[in-house]
């Protein structure tokens, strides 16, 4: 899946809305909610917490943490939808990077306005270019676990993390200017 259909979205726009309802943001009164499409097709929804202390979390990592608890590792699509109609909601620093940890270049990201329509569509490397990820890790030999089924035979799998070595150092070598974004893991189905 690349980018979503009109109805897809529409549809997704009324989830992250009906999530953003919830929202519990006494302090800053600015409700977010965010809807994402994850590798099953599943849909993940959360919106954003704050506390007395103010490190609240936003709406997108509430739908992180929800989909990763589900045990999903892959983003397909992210919609997050804000209380404005003049400054468009779009993720935040951290969160482009938390998106970006199980994004690839196929991954998209809906900013919607208030209303539910349709601000801005950005891919991954719009929204985080000459980004930091998993990919880093793996070149050093720290794999990272993808998902709790392939947790066994990816993290002892020498050979598996040289050809992702390769393949990187390779993409590396051949563009160095742009962030080509993290490759589709594919670990779960
Ligand atoms: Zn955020």
């Amino acid at each position: 899946m690349t980018a979503l259909g009109k109805t897809d979205l529409k549809a997704l726009a009324k989830h992250a809305a009906k999530a953003r309802d919830n929202a519990y943001c006494p302090y800053s009164n600015h409700p977010v909610g965010a809807a994402i499409v994850a590798g099953s097709g599943k849909v993940y929804l959360g919106a954003n917490v704050e506390t007395a202390h103010y490190k609240g979390v936003c709406a997108e990592a509430s739908a992180i943490s929800a989909m990763v608890s589900a045990g999903e590792r892959e983003i397909r699509a992210v919609v997050v939808i804000g209380p404005a109609m003049e400054y468009l909601c779009t993720p935040c620093g951290d969160c482009r990077q938390r998106i970006r940890e199980f994004a690839d270049e196929e991954t998209r990201v809906y900013s919607l306005w208030r209303d539910g329509r349709l601000g801005q569509e950005h891919k991954m490397s719009d929204l985080l270019p000459l980004s930091f990820g998993p990919e880093n890790l793996i070149e050093v030999g720290a794999l990272p676990a993808k998902s709790p089924k392939s947790k066994k035979k990816t993290v002892p799998n020498k050979a598996a993390a040289k050809k992702t070595n390769e393949r990187v150092t390779k993409k590396r070598n051949g563009d160095k200017n742009d962030s080509p974004g993290p490759k589709r893991r594919r670990t779960s189905r």
